[in-house]
Parts: structure tokens; C-alpha cells; sequence
């Protein structure tokens, strides 16, 4: 998020900026996800960021520059009860409305679409073609290599320790190296985001979940061009990677999620498990975004929250990120986003997260 919101500062115009990153780039959460885009969401403004999202993806080669390994091979969502029927099926009306080629799946058709899934429990599933995957970390330093060539400075190894705030106004960060002067600090930390807003006095509510993805060996006699599937009931979810596959889910460990992945799809049981990380959601208190601007105090801008699906929204957030910094009418009215939406009593919930 921060790397997007670099580079579309900088191609606003603005080159007097510094990305502070206390490890390297891209070791955050973003080098951990499974890279999945998809506009097959519930939400209005999360289906309008995705398909928006998914175009900037399929142009990165050529804006920002860089080539991500997009996998434009589609997201099937398998649902096993009537609730999930019912609630995808309202979604997949919305989805439509806005343009989204995605479209309702019998149990009969699933296996035309991926084989040797287990279908016999299934209530049907969704399917949109233009939904996919691409490589998070090469997006992160497509973004920060077109802004450093723009002239914005990306100082890594060093940590923001404290938002400076006078008269209720931020006037700068301390760093591990030094404090830098400034008006406006945007706080993409992710899942510590909470701890570096704590510094300013603001309590931004996001928790951390540890997740897990495990890579299989090759062998799955499976077509190359699966789409990303999630059995949306158990969280199980699969892709192709290389030549195996990259599984993960919500179980904590290979011998809980093991019975649940080969419960739907068997030939994961015969497969050796090459490798396996675990990385953090920053989860909000209703699984969707927190983007927006402070005016306690003035100048603190704040993206997290994105509860699992927040690598792919990084195009359009960072951009409105760097149209609120500098003022700029937004492309996107993200104001649903913002954190005051609780402070209302009110909520966005997003029912589709994975
Ligand atoms: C296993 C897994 C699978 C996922 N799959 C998907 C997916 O398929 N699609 C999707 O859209 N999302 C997915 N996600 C969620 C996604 O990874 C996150 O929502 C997203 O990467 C958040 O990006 P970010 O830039 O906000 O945070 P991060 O990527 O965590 O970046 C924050 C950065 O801030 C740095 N930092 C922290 N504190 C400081 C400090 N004090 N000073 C300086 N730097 C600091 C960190 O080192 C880090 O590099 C997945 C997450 C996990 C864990």
C-alpha cells in the first residue's frame, strides 16, 4: 500500500516525499499473500475497486512498468449452504449491475471447471472470469522503482518510532535515524499500524490473524489454468504455483487443514508439501477497509484494515491516498471507508472474505 501510494504521489506530481520501510520492501504481509484479485465481492464500493483494481493489474506492464506474472484464470467460490446461496447469489445480481462477468455454477458444472473436485455436497458455486492472481511482490517494486525514478527517496531498514503531533497537527515522524519534518504522514504499516497510530493519540482498530499457505510438489495431473477456488464454508482455498499448488485456509496447522483440503479435493492427500509460510490479515472490526484522513490530529492519513483482501486494492487506495495528501479531488469516494463509520454506530460489513 505504502510503495502504491509512493508512486501515485509521485505521478501527481509531488517528488519531496520519503517512504519509510524499518525492514525491506515488500516483507510485510503483501510478500505473504496469495496475490489474489477479484471484483467478486458483496460490498458496492469493494466490487467497484476490483474491477477497477484488475484493469490496473492488466496494464502494470505498462504503468507502472513491470511485469507481475498475472494469472487472469478466474476465482470459484464453491458454496455448501443455502445461507451462502442465497447471499452470493445477491452479490452475483450487484456484481453484474456493475459490469462483473461473473455468473452462478451448478454442482454439475463445477468439474468442467476444475476436475476431481469433491461436488456432491455443493449448493453450486460462482465463477468470474476476469478475477486471478499476480505476484505481490513484484507489484510492490514496480510501484517503488517508478517512484524512486520520479524522485521520491525510499529509505529501508530504518522504523517510524513516533508521529510527531503539535497543536494537533502532525509535524513529523521520529525514525531509527533521525526525526523528518512534515505535514502529512500516511500510515500504511499494516497490521502495526495500531501501534504507530497509538503515537498520535489515535486508536485505529485492527487485529492481527495469523494465516497459513502451504506449496505442494508437482503432480496433481490437474490442468495448468485452475482458477483460485475457495470452498467458502471451511476458508480452504487453492491455486496453481509453478508447477504444484499453493493451498492455505483458516486452520492453524497442516494437520488440521489437511483432512479439509483433501476432503474437497483428494488429490492434495497424495501430494509431498514442498514448502509453507505463515504471514498476518490486519483484520477491522467488520472485515473491510479503513481508509481515510484525521482531522485529529490534521495531516494523518491511514489505510489497514483490509481483512484478506487488501494487496489487490492497493492500486486504487494508493492512489486516493496520494489525491487526500495533496488535496486532490478523489477518483474514488472512499469516504465509506473511513474510520468514523464506527464512531456512528455504523458498520460495512464484507460477507465474501476469505
Ligand atoms: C497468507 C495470506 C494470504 C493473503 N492473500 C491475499 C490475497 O490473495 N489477496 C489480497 O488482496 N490480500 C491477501 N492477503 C492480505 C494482504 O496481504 C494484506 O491485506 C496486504 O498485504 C496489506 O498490505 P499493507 O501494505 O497494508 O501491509 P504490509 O504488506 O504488511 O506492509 C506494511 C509494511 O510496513 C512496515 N512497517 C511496519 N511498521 C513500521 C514502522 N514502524 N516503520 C517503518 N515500517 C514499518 C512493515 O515492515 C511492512 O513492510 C493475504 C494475507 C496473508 C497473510
Amino acid at each position: 500500500m505504502g510503495a502504491s501510494a509512493l508512486f501515485y504521489l509521485t505521478r501527481l506530481g509531488c517528488s519531496d516525499v520519503v517512504l519509510l520501510e524499518r525492514e525491506t520492501l515488500a516483507s510485510g504481509s503483501t510478500s505473504k499473500a496469495a496475490g489474489g484479485m477479484r471484483a467478486q465481492f458483496s460490498d458496492e464500493l469493494n466490487i467497484r475497486i476490483g474491477l477497477e483494481c484488475i484493469q490496473r493489474f492488466e496494464r502494470f506492464a505498462e504503468e507502472p512498468g513491470a511485469e507481475i506474472d498475472l494469472k487472469q484464470w478466474g476465482y470459484l467460490f464453491l458454496l455448501t449452504s443455502a445461507s451462502d446461496r442465497k447471499a452470493f447469489e445477491a452479490s452475483l445480481e450487484l456484481q453484474r449491475a456493475l459490469g462483473v462477468p461473473s455468473r452462478w455454477v451448478s454442482p454439475a458444472e463445477v468439474n468442467d471447471i476444475v476436475p476431481g473436485l469433491v461436488s456432491d455436497d455443493l449448493v453450486g458455486a460462482t465463477f468470474s472470469p476476469s478475477d486471478g492472481y499476480v505476484t505481490p511482490e513484484a507489484c510492490v517494486h514496480g510501484y517503488a522503482t517508478a517512484a524512486g525514478a520520479a524522485g521520491a527517496t525510499i529509505v529501508q531498514g530504518c522504523s517510524a518510532t513516533r508521529i510527531v503531533v503539535e497543536h494537533g497537527r502532525c509535524v513529523g515522524v521520529e525514525t531509527a535515524r533521525g526525526r523528518i519534518a512534515t505535514e502529512r504522514v500516511i500510515l500504511t504499516a499494516g497490521v502495526w499500524t495500531r501501534e504507530l497510530a497509538a503515537t498520535a493519540g489515535v486508536n485505529i482498530p485492527v487485529e492481527s490473524e495469523r494465516r497459513y499457505v502451504w506449496f505442494t510438489e508437482p503432480g496433481d495431473g490437474l490442468p495448468e489454468e485452475l482458477p483460485l477456488t475457495i470452498d467458502f464454508e471451511t476458508g480452504f482455498y487453492f491455486h496453481r504455483e509453478g508447477r504444484g499448488l499453493l493451498f492455505g485456509g483458516r486452520q492453524t496447522s497442516i494437520d488440521e487443514l489437511g483432512p479439509v483440503a483433501a476432503g474437497r479435493l483428494p488429490v492434495l492427500a497424495d501430494l509431498g508439501i514442498r514448502t509453507g509460510w505463515s504471514g498476518l490479515y490486519e483484520n477491522s472490526p467488520d472485515h473491510n477497509a479503513l481508509v481515510g484522513s484525521l482531522s485529529d490530529p490534521a495531516g494523518l492519513l491511514y489505510a489497514t484494515g483490509f481483512s484478506g483482501h487488501g494487496f489487490q486494492q492497493g492500486p486504487v487506495v494508493g492512489e486516493h491516498l496520494a489525491e487526500l495528501a495533496l488535496e486532490r479531488a478523489p477518483t474514488f469516494d472512499l469516504a465509506p471507508f473511513a474510520l468514523e463509520r464506527f464512531a456512528r454506530g455504523g458498520a460495512r460489513p464484507e460477507h465474501n472474505v476469505v
